[in-house]
């Protein structure tokens, strides 16, 4: 997927202005990358409609070059569908709250019950796990170690005993029912005041009209305050039946994704959110108890694109332009106004105000280009350039050839610097305005008069 994104979205920062024919091929693209990031069909087809036709609308314009535009449109409708803002934990104005784990056999229920324990009681909650998944013999015996990791109690059933802490051998024979053993569960956490109850359940290898039932009457039966309906990320196109089907079946409030830490491209993720509406809450990493994460909109959208921050990235250079010194500086550029020093200083400046940018391009497997130019920007490098711009008389910065040897040492001992850094910042302005010039005469020039990087 990113590979492929990633050279159209080249193709289109190259270009000054997008026509429709561009984002036709790039909506084809995307729709591509998408199929193959497994994301069901009608949510491909709804997404890249979505995506064109605003990339059509007038908003390509503004501060940005209209690839980032593009880029910026794809990853907020990526957002949109994935739920926007994280959500957090509904928790009950009366305790106990209780959440009901349903999926399929294998989704990780039991593996998050432990994880999601662990980090309420990181928070000063006080879970207790109950075990209401009686399909398989050894369920109830995963649970408990799985609480004694996490070191909460677990409720399970067992001949004679529902009392906390105790381990069920695994060969004793379970008695009631899990919807019985849930109901309990929940009193026995009422009576006990612990704030939290999680109540994992079965689940089979195949969506199934008994597990349904059972899920569904074990949700009647206790009240959940959250249902979370727990997905192996890795399920591709079958998404969004199962989903569907858990839906329809238990109905839930929210959607734990299980096993991002291997190779699944996310695209169950969008399927599920756009087919349920429901949001994707937490996100499952790996076997730990600490693999466990609140899921962020945002850096899954970033990881379907496989662009990493790009949204924050793009936020920031639009927060860092001054709009208005941008449209001087296109303006003086376009009227074949030479760029002087002082303009020079102004773009570092600029670019300082990007702050971290350098570190977030990093992340970006596609920016290397663009990385290596801002890493001539180091901030540090920006206050020396600053200095020595300061340091130069009027006469001398707008015309920068008059400075000579003693000239030199004169700014050098002024902006506390070598002439050493003299010669190569007037080397890099050099190189700038040449640059300057031939965008000038090109009319290749971004909206924000900065050149396209
Ligand atoms: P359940 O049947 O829904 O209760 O699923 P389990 O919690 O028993 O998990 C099934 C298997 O998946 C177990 O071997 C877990 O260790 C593993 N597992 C669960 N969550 C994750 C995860 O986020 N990443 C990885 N790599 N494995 C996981
Ligand atoms: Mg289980």
């Amino acid at each position: 997927l990113s590979d492929r994104l990633t050279s159209t979205f080249k193709n289109l920062r190259t270009r000054g202005r997008l026509s429709e024919a561009d984002i036709d091929a790039t909506v084809r693209e995307i729709r591509r990358a998408l199929l193959d990031a497994d994301v069901a069909v009608p949510v491909v087809r709804e997404f890249t409609g979505a995506v064109r036709e605003r990339a059509l609308s007038s908003e390509v314009s503004g501060a940005l070059n209209p690839a980032q535009q593009v880029v910026k449109i794809v990853n907020e409708e990526l957002v949109d569908i994935l739920g926007g803002a994280t959500r957090p934990l509904t928790l009950a104005k009366t305790p106990p709250t209780v959440i009901m784990l349903a999926g399929l056999q294998g989704a990780g229920k039991t593996t998050l019950a432990g994880k999601l324990a662990h980090a309420l009681k990181g928070q000063g909650h006080t879970p207790v796990l109950v075990a209401a998944d009686l399909q398989r013999p050894n369920a109830v015996t995963q649970l408990s170690v799985v609480a004694e990791r996490a070191g909460v109690p677990v409720f399970a059933p067992h001949p004679g005993n529902t009392s906390e802490a105790d381990d069920p051998a695994a060969d004793a024979p379970l008695i009631g029912d899990p919807v019985g053993v849930a109901r309990d569960g929940v009193a026995y956490a009422r009576d006990r005041q612990h704030d939290v109850v999680i109540v994992d359940t079965a689940g089979r290898l195949g969506i199934d009209e008994v597990l349904m039932q059972q899920a569904s009457d074990i949700r009647a039966a206790v009240n959940p305050d959250e249902v979370l309906f727990v997905i192996d990320a890795m399920i591709g196109q079958d998404a969004v039946n199962t989903a569907k089907a858990f839906a329809d079946g238990v109905d839930f409030t929210g959607v734990v994704l299980s096993k991002l830490d291997g190779d699944a491209r996310g695209g169950a993720a969008l399927s599920v959110a756009k087919v349920t509406g429901r949001p994707i809450m937490f996100a499952s990493t790996g076997e730990k108890l600490t693999d466990f994460e609140v899921f962020h909109p945002d850096r899954m959208a970033s990881r379907i694109l496989d662009m990493g921050d790009v949204l924050t990235l793009i936020e920031q250079a639009e927060k860092a332009f001054d709009a208005d010194e941008a449209e001087k500086m296109a303006a003086k550029v376009a009227s074949g106004q030479d760029f002087t020093l002082a303009d020079f200083l102004v773009q570092m400046q600029q670019l300082k105000n990007m702050g971290s940018m350098k570190k977030m391009l990093g992340m970006l497997p596609g920016m290397a280009q663009m990385r290596d130019q801002l890493d001539q920007f180091d901030e540090r490098e920006v206050g020396r350039i600053e200095a020595i711009i300061h340091s130069m008389t009027p006469t001398e910065r707008d015309n920068p050839k008059i400075i000579n040897g003693s000239r030199r040492a004169r700014i050098a001992k002024g902006s506390g610097t070598t002439t050493t850094a003299i010669n190569q910042l007037l080397e890099r302005f050099e190189s700038a305005q040449k640059m300057m010039r031939q965008m000038a005469k090109g009319g290749g020039i971004g909206p924000n008069g900065m050149p396209a990087m």
